[in-house]
Protein backbone atom coordinates (compact mmCIF):
# COMPACT_ATOMS: atom_id res chain seq x y z
CA UNK A 1 0.00 0.00 0.00
CA UNK A 2 1.18 3.48 -0.90
CA UNK A 3 1.64 5.17 2.71
CA UNK A 4 1.02 9.08 2.77
CA UNK A 5 4.69 9.90 3.20
CA UNK A 6 5.03 8.44 -0.01
CA UNK A 7 2.12 10.15 -1.67
CA UNK A 8 3.32 13.37 -0.39
CA UNK A 9 6.35 12.80 -1.63
CA UNK A 10 5.46 11.80 -5.06
CA UNK A 11 3.22 14.79 -5.72
CA UNK A 12 6.23 17.44 -4.77
CA UNK A 13 8.53 15.62 -6.63
CA UNK A 14 5.90 15.12 -9.76
CA UNK A 15 4.77 19.07 -9.41
CA UNK A 16 7.28 21.13 -7.56
CA UNK A 17 10.47 22.62 -9.50
CA UNK A 18 13.27 20.73 -7.72
CA UNK A 19 14.99 24.23 -6.34
CA UNK A 20 15.17 22.16 -3.09
CA UNK A 21 16.70 18.71 -2.08
CA UNK A 22 14.72 18.23 1.44
CA UNK A 23 15.10 15.27 3.46
CA UNK A 24 12.13 12.90 3.26
CA UNK A 25 9.97 14.14 6.08
CA UNK A 26 6.52 15.55 5.65
CA UNK A 27 5.34 17.21 8.28
CA UNK A 28 1.60 17.40 9.37
CA UNK A 29 1.87 19.59 12.98
CA UNK A 30 4.44 20.98 15.16
CA UNK A 31 4.77 22.53 18.40
CA UNK A 32 7.90 24.25 20.49
CA UNK A 33 10.99 22.15 19.81
CA UNK A 34 9.02 19.16 18.13
CA UNK A 35 7.03 18.43 14.92
CA UNK A 36 4.92 15.55 13.82
CA UNK A 37 4.72 14.04 10.69
CA UNK A 38 1.83 12.48 8.59
CA UNK A 39 2.57 9.12 10.08
CA UNK A 40 2.86 10.36 13.63
CA UNK A 41 6.34 9.75 13.96
CA UNK A 42 7.45 13.02 16.10
CA UNK A 43 10.83 14.78 15.44
CA UNK A 44 13.17 17.27 17.18
CA UNK A 45 13.38 20.48 14.72
CA UNK A 46 17.52 21.22 15.26
CA UNK A 47 17.07 23.65 12.33
CA UNK A 48 14.05 25.41 13.48
CA UNK A 49 13.60 27.33 10.07
CA UNK A 50 17.21 28.44 9.42
CA UNK A 51 15.99 30.51 12.72
CA UNK A 52 13.09 31.86 11.82
CA UNK A 53 11.67 29.94 14.48
CA UNK A 54 13.72 31.01 17.20
CA UNK A 55 10.49 31.52 19.70
CA UNK A 56 9.75 27.79 18.82
CA UNK A 57 6.46 26.14 16.36
CA UNK A 58 3.05 27.24 17.60
CA UNK A 59 4.17 30.00 20.05
CA UNK A 60 0.95 30.41 22.21
CA UNK A 61 1.81 34.60 22.50
CA UNK A 62 2.43 35.04 18.46
CA UNK A 63 -0.37 32.69 17.77
CA UNK A 64 -2.75 34.44 20.07
CA UNK A 65 -1.31 37.64 18.61
CA UNK A 66 -2.19 36.67 15.02
CA UNK A 67 -5.32 35.41 15.45
CA UNK A 68 -6.52 38.92 16.90
CA UNK A 69 -4.93 40.63 14.47
CA UNK A 70 -6.88 37.72 11.88
CA UNK A 71 -9.98 38.93 13.25
CA UNK A 72 -10.06 42.49 12.92
CA UNK A 73 -8.19 43.54 9.95
CA UNK A 74 -5.02 41.98 7.83
CA UNK A 75 -3.92 43.95 5.18
CA UNK A 76 -4.33 47.39 4.01
CA UNK A 77 -1.46 48.21 1.65
CA UNK A 78 0.54 50.84 2.60
CA UNK A 79 -1.81 53.12 0.52
CA UNK A 80 -3.58 53.97 4.31
CA UNK A 81 -2.59 53.89 7.60
CA UNK A 82 -3.45 51.23 10.41
CA UNK A 83 -3.29 50.93 14.10
CA UNK A 84 -0.26 48.64 14.59
CA UNK A 85 2.03 50.04 11.73
CA UNK A 86 2.90 53.21 13.84
CA UNK A 87 3.80 50.60 17.28
CA UNK A 88 5.70 48.65 15.42
CA UNK A 89 8.28 50.88 13.72
CA UNK A 90 8.41 52.36 17.33
CA UNK A 91 8.84 49.48 19.11
CA UNK A 92 11.50 47.87 16.75
CA UNK A 93 13.12 51.41 15.92
CA UNK A 94 13.62 51.05 20.19
CA UNK A 95 14.66 47.81 20.33
CA UNK A 96 17.56 48.07 17.52
CA UNK A 97 18.67 51.53 19.22
CA UNK A 98 17.75 53.11 15.75
CA UNK A 99 15.24 55.86 14.75
CA UNK A 100 13.52 54.55 11.32
CA UNK A 101 12.06 51.17 10.69
CA UNK A 102 11.08 50.54 6.82
CA UNK A 103 9.06 47.08 6.72
CA UNK A 104 9.33 44.49 3.95
CA UNK A 105 8.43 40.51 3.78
CA UNK A 106 11.74 37.94 3.13
CA UNK A 107 15.09 38.74 4.18
CA UNK A 108 15.93 39.34 0.47
CA UNK A 109 13.86 42.06 0.02
CA UNK A 110 15.29 43.78 2.96
CA UNK A 111 18.79 43.21 1.75
CA UNK A 112 17.70 44.82 -1.60
CA UNK A 113 16.08 47.83 0.65
CA UNK A 114 19.12 48.43 2.25
CA UNK A 115 21.21 48.03 -0.82
CA UNK A 116 18.89 50.58 -2.57
CA UNK A 117 19.02 52.92 0.14
CA UNK A 118 22.93 52.90 0.80
CA UNK A 119 23.37 53.62 -3.14
CA UNK A 120 20.77 56.67 -2.72
CA UNK A 121 22.34 57.56 0.51
CA UNK A 122 25.71 57.78 -0.85
CA UNK A 123 24.71 59.75 -4.06
CA UNK A 124 22.77 62.48 -1.92
CA UNK A 125 24.27 62.44 1.11
CA UNK A 126 27.87 61.24 0.68
CA UNK A 127 28.16 63.21 -2.72
CA UNK A 128 29.34 60.01 -4.64
CA UNK A 129 28.91 61.28 -8.51
CA UNK A 130 25.60 59.29 -10.05
CA UNK A 131 25.60 55.74 -11.21
CA UNK A 132 29.45 55.19 -9.45
CA UNK A 133 27.88 53.91 -5.91
CA UNK A 134 30.22 50.55 -4.80
CA UNK A 135 29.48 48.49 -2.19
CA UNK A 136 31.66 45.59 -0.32
CA UNK A 137 30.99 42.31 0.53
CA UNK A 138 32.72 39.30 1.81
CA UNK A 139 33.52 36.06 -0.07
CA UNK A 140 31.03 33.59 1.16
CA UNK A 141 28.00 36.01 1.59
CA UNK A 142 24.73 34.91 1.53
CA UNK A 143 22.42 37.80 1.59
CA UNK A 144 19.49 35.64 -0.36
CA UNK A 145 18.58 34.68 -4.00
CA UNK A 146 17.37 37.60 -6.31
CA UNK A 147 19.26 38.66 -9.05
CA UNK A 148 21.41 41.87 -7.55
CA UNK A 149 22.36 39.26 -4.74
CA UNK A 150 23.32 36.24 -6.42
CA UNK A 151 25.52 39.04 -8.76
CA UNK A 152 28.08 38.61 -5.81
CA UNK A 153 27.45 35.72 -4.85
CA UNK A 154 30.74 33.53 -4.66
CA UNK A 155 29.08 30.20 -4.44
CA UNK A 156 28.38 28.76 -7.75
CA UNK A 157 25.50 27.16 -7.24
CA UNK A 158 23.84 30.10 -6.00
CA UNK A 159 25.52 32.09 -9.11
CA UNK A 160 26.01 30.05 -12.44
CA UNK A 161 23.60 30.56 -15.13
CA UNK A 162 21.78 33.76 -14.11
CA UNK A 163 23.85 36.48 -15.76
CA UNK A 164 23.62 39.05 -16.43
CA UNK A 165 25.17 39.94 -12.86
CA UNK A 166 24.28 43.30 -11.15
CA UNK A 167 27.46 45.75 -11.01
CA UNK A 168 28.43 47.85 -8.20
CA UNK A 169 29.74 45.18 -5.57
CA UNK A 170 33.28 44.21 -4.48
CA UNK A 171 34.24 41.08 -3.17
CA UNK A 172 37.12 40.60 -0.31
CA UNK A 173 37.92 38.04 1.89
CA UNK A 174 35.38 37.75 4.87
CA UNK A 175 37.50 38.28 8.19
CA UNK A 176 40.34 40.07 6.76
CA UNK A 177 40.15 43.76 7.38
CA UNK A 178 43.24 44.52 5.55
CA UNK A 179 41.62 43.65 2.26
CA UNK A 180 38.57 45.49 3.07
CA UNK A 181 40.44 48.80 3.86
CA UNK A 182 42.51 48.29 0.66
CA UNK A 183 39.12 48.13 -1.73
CA UNK A 184 37.20 51.12 0.13
CA UNK A 185 37.42 53.85 -2.17
CA UNK A 186 35.78 57.34 -2.75
CA UNK A 187 33.12 55.93 -4.41
CA UNK A 188 32.30 53.22 -1.69
CA UNK A 189 29.11 53.85 0.09
CA UNK A 190 28.34 50.57 2.18
CA UNK A 191 30.01 47.60 3.29
CA UNK A 192 27.30 44.56 3.40
CA UNK A 193 28.34 41.80 6.15
CA UNK A 194 26.76 38.95 8.13
CA UNK A 195 28.56 39.28 11.78
CA UNK A 196 28.27 35.67 11.56
CA UNK A 197 28.12 33.95 8.54
CA UNK A 198 25.14 31.30 8.31
CA UNK A 199 24.65 29.91 5.50
CA UNK A 200 28.71 29.75 4.68
CA UNK A 201 28.57 27.00 8.06
CA UNK A 202 28.37 29.33 10.92
CA UNK A 203 31.85 30.86 10.25
CA UNK A 204 32.56 33.18 13.12
CA UNK A 205 35.30 36.51 11.74
CA UNK A 206 38.52 36.56 13.86
CA UNK A 207 38.00 38.99 17.33
CA UNK A 208 38.43 42.51 16.70
CA UNK A 209 37.40 42.01 12.97
CA UNK A 210 33.87 43.29 13.29
CA UNK A 211 35.30 46.31 15.83
CA UNK A 212 37.90 46.80 12.75
CA UNK A 213 35.49 47.43 10.18
CA UNK A 214 33.12 49.70 12.35
CA UNK A 215 36.08 51.63 12.40
CA UNK A 216 37.09 52.20 9.09
CA UNK A 217 33.49 52.78 7.86
CA UNK A 218 33.41 55.03 10.23
CA UNK A 219 36.35 57.33 9.41
CA UNK A 220 35.79 57.10 6.06
CA UNK A 221 32.40 58.09 5.84
CA UNK A 222 30.76 54.57 4.33
CA UNK A 223 27.72 52.62 6.23
CA UNK A 224 27.98 49.53 7.95
CA UNK A 225 24.78 47.52 7.24
CA UNK A 226 24.87 44.46 9.12
CA UNK A 227 22.83 41.25 7.66
CA UNK A 228 21.44 39.89 11.17
CA UNK A 229 18.89 38.21 9.33
CA UNK A 230 19.91 34.67 10.68
CA UNK A 231 22.05 36.08 13.51
CA UNK A 232 19.70 38.22 14.97
CA UNK A 233 16.78 38.57 17.19
CA UNK A 234 18.45 36.38 20.06
CA UNK A 235 20.19 33.35 18.69
CA UNK A 236 23.49 34.26 19.31
CA UNK A 237 22.65 34.84 23.42
CA UNK A 238 22.24 38.83 22.47
CA UNK A 239 20.11 40.77 20.74
CA UNK A 240 22.24 41.26 17.84
CA UNK A 241 25.69 39.11 16.77
CA UNK A 242 27.34 42.72 16.37
CA UNK A 243 26.92 43.10 19.91
CA UNK A 244 29.46 40.76 20.95
CA UNK A 245 32.23 43.00 19.70
CA UNK A 246 30.01 46.11 21.12
CA UNK A 247 29.59 47.05 17.67
CA UNK A 248 26.67 49.46 16.26
CA UNK A 249 26.22 49.05 12.73
CA UNK A 250 24.25 51.99 10.40
CA UNK A 251 21.89 49.93 9.26
CA UNK A 252 20.34 46.55 10.63
CA UNK A 253 19.16 43.98 8.18
CA UNK A 254 16.63 41.85 10.18
CA UNK A 255 13.97 38.95 9.39
CA UNK A 256 12.95 35.43 9.70
CA UNK A 257 12.75 35.41 13.30
CA UNK A 258 10.97 38.90 13.53
CA UNK A 259 7.69 36.92 11.85
CA UNK A 260 8.15 34.64 14.78
CA UNK A 261 7.60 31.91 11.64
CA UNK A 262 4.29 33.20 11.10
CA UNK A 263 4.01 35.35 8.54
CA UNK A 264 7.10 36.60 6.75
CA UNK A 265 8.90 39.57 7.90
CA UNK A 266 11.67 41.48 7.55
CA UNK A 267 13.01 45.11 8.03
CA UNK A 268 15.40 47.68 7.25
CA UNK A 269 16.64 49.52 10.30
CA UNK A 270 18.29 52.34 10.53
CA UNK A 271 18.71 56.26 11.49
CA UNK A 272 16.95 59.42 9.86
CA UNK A 273 19.84 60.36 7.83
CA UNK A 274 20.17 56.92 6.08
CA UNK A 275 16.51 55.92 5.59
CA UNK A 276 15.30 59.52 5.43
CA UNK A 277 16.37 59.76 1.84
CA UNK A 278 13.90 57.45 0.54
CA UNK A 279 11.03 59.76 -0.88
CA UNK A 280 7.45 58.63 -1.49
CA UNK A 281 7.09 56.41 -4.64
CA UNK A 282 10.62 55.41 -4.12
CA UNK A 283 10.37 51.94 -3.21
CA UNK A 284 7.68 49.53 -1.26
CA UNK A 285 5.55 46.71 -1.05
CA UNK A 286 2.01 45.91 -0.89
CA UNK A 287 1.96 43.57 1.92
CA UNK A 288 5.12 45.21 3.67
CA UNK A 289 4.38 46.35 6.98
CA UNK A 290 1.15 45.15 6.82
CA UNK A 291 -1.67 44.60 10.12
CA UNK A 292 -1.06 41.06 10.19
CA UNK A 293 3.18 41.12 10.08
CA UNK A 294 2.96 44.31 12.31
CA UNK A 295 0.81 41.79 15.18
CA UNK A 296 3.20 39.37 15.42
CA UNK A 297 6.30 41.32 14.99
CA UNK A 298 5.12 43.54 17.66
CA UNK A 299 4.77 40.36 19.81
CA UNK A 300 8.21 39.86 18.87
CA UNK A 301 9.80 42.44 19.52
CA UNK A 302 8.01 42.45 23.17
CA UNK A 303 9.32 38.92 24.04
CA UNK A 304 12.99 40.28 23.03
CA UNK A 305 12.72 43.39 25.26
CA UNK A 306 12.41 40.73 28.25
CA UNK A 307 16.46 39.72 27.62
CA UNK A 308 14.68 36.40 28.43
CA UNK A 309 15.29 34.39 25.04
CA UNK A 310 18.49 35.76 24.69
CA UNK A 311 19.35 34.74 28.04
CA UNK A 312 18.16 30.80 26.96
CA UNK A 313 20.00 31.50 24.01
CA UNK A 314 23.22 31.97 25.60
CA UNK A 315 22.81 29.10 28.80
CA UNK A 316 21.95 26.59 26.33
CA UNK A 317 24.60 27.56 23.66
CA UNK A 318 27.09 26.70 26.13
CA UNK A 319 25.94 23.54 26.58
CA UNK A 320 25.60 22.28 23.39
CA UNK A 321 29.22 23.77 22.68
CA UNK A 322 30.70 21.55 25.31
CA UNK A 323 29.27 18.53 24.07
CA UNK A 324 30.49 19.42 20.36
CA UNK A 325 33.67 20.59 21.84
CA UNK A 326 33.86 17.02 23.41
CA UNK A 327 32.80 15.60 20.06
CA UNK A 328 35.32 17.85 18.25
CA UNK A 329 38.13 16.58 20.78
CA UNK A 330 36.92 13.23 20.89
CA UNK A 331 38.03 13.55 17.03
CA UNK A 332 34.67 12.77 15.82
CA UNK A 333 33.92 16.20 14.05
CA UNK A 334 36.42 18.02 12.38
CA UNK A 335 35.69 21.21 13.74
CA UNK A 336 32.89 23.33 15.22
CA UNK A 337 32.46 26.99 15.02
CA UNK A 338 29.54 29.10 16.59
CA UNK A 339 27.92 31.34 19.13
CA UNK A 340 25.09 31.17 21.41
CA UNK A 341 22.64 28.57 20.42
CA UNK A 342 24.24 28.05 16.66
CA UNK A 343 26.70 26.12 15.59
CA UNK A 344 28.04 25.02 12.55
CA UNK A 345 30.06 21.73 12.76
CA UNK A 346 31.96 20.20 10.00
CA UNK A 347 31.88 16.21 9.88
CA UNK A 348 34.95 13.96 9.02
CA UNK A 349 34.10 12.38 5.21
CA UNK A 350 35.05 8.98 7.03
CA UNK A 351 31.69 9.37 8.63
CA UNK A 352 29.84 10.42 5.68
CA UNK A 353 28.45 13.67 3.92
CA UNK A 354 26.88 15.97 5.66
CA UNK A 355 23.49 14.66 3.79
CA UNK A 356 24.16 10.78 4.73
CA UNK A 357 24.17 11.99 8.30
CA UNK A 358 21.01 14.19 8.43
CA UNK A 359 19.36 11.08 6.68
CA UNK A 360 20.94 9.13 9.95
CA UNK A 361 19.61 11.64 12.38
CA UNK A 362 15.99 11.87 10.41
CA UNK A 363 15.89 8.14 11.42
CA UNK A 364 16.42 8.62 15.15
CA UNK A 365 13.59 11.42 14.85
CA UNK A 366 16.33 14.52 14.47
CA UNK A 367 16.06 17.07 11.80
CA UNK A 368 19.18 18.65 10.92
CA UNK A 369 20.13 19.80 7.57
CA UNK A 370 23.94 19.96 5.83
CA UNK A 371 25.17 23.09 4.47
CA UNK A 372 28.34 22.80 1.71
CA UNK A 373 28.67 19.07 1.77
CA UNK A 374 30.21 18.23 4.91
CA UNK A 375 28.77 20.69 7.48
CA UNK A 376 25.85 20.35 9.75
CA UNK A 377 24.00 23.80 10.75
CA UNK A 378 22.58 23.32 14.20
CA UNK A 379 20.10 25.89 15.13
CA UNK A 380 17.39 24.67 17.66
CA UNK A 381 14.53 26.85 18.65
CA UNK A 382 15.44 28.64 21.38
CA UNK A 383 12.45 27.60 23.80
CA UNK A 384 13.78 24.17 23.57
CA UNK A 385 13.96 22.09 26.61
CA UNK A 386 17.42 21.43 27.89
CA UNK A 387 16.64 17.30 28.42
CA UNK A 388 15.63 17.43 24.34
CA UNK A 389 18.68 19.25 23.45
CA UNK A 390 21.06 16.90 25.02
CA UNK A 391 18.68 13.99 23.76
CA UNK A 392 19.20 15.66 20.67
CA UNK A 393 23.17 15.84 20.91
CA UNK A 394 23.23 12.08 22.04
CA UNK A 395 21.52 10.98 19.13
CA UNK A 396 23.91 12.78 17.11
CA UNK A 397 27.15 11.27 18.91
CA UNK A 398 25.87 8.31 18.40
CA UNK A 399 25.07 8.64 14.94
CA UNK A 400 29.34 9.35 14.53
CA UNK A 401 29.80 6.74 16.74
CA UNK A 402 31.32 8.63 19.30
N1 LIG B 1 20.44 37.07 4.67
C1 LIG B 1 20.84 36.07 5.46
C2 LIG B 1 22.02 36.28 6.36
C3 LIG B 1 20.18 34.84 5.43
O1 LIG B 1 20.61 33.84 6.19
C4 LIG B 1 19.08 34.69 4.55
C5 LIG B 1 18.37 33.40 4.48
O2 LIG B 1 18.87 32.35 4.79
C6 LIG B 1 18.68 35.76 3.76
C7 LIG B 1 19.39 36.94 3.84
C8 LIG B 1 17.53 35.65 2.80
O3 LIG B 1 16.31 35.58 3.46
P1 LIG B 1 15.02 35.06 2.70
O4 LIG B 1 15.21 33.61 2.44
O5 LIG B 1 13.89 35.34 3.67
O6 LIG B 1 14.89 35.86 1.46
Amino acid sequence: PVTSTERFLAAAEAHSAHNYHPLPVVVATAEGAWVTDVAGRRYLDLLAGYSALNFGHGNRRLLDAARAQLERVTLTSRAFHHDRFGDFCTQLAELCGMELVLPMNTGAEAVETAVKTARKWGYQVKGVPDGRARIIVADGNFHGRTTTLVSFSTDPEARAGFGPYTPGFDVVPYGDAAALEAALDEDTVAVLLEPIQGEAGVRVPPPGYLARVRELTRSRNVLFIADEIQSGLGRTGRTFACEHEGVVPDVYVLGKALGGGVVPVSAVVSSREVLGVLAPGEHGSTFGGNPLACAVALEVVAMLRTGEFQQRAAELGARMHRELARLAAGGAVAAVRGRGLWAGVDIDPSHGTGRELSERLLARGVLVKDTHGSTLRLAPPLVIDEADLDWGLEQLRDVLGA
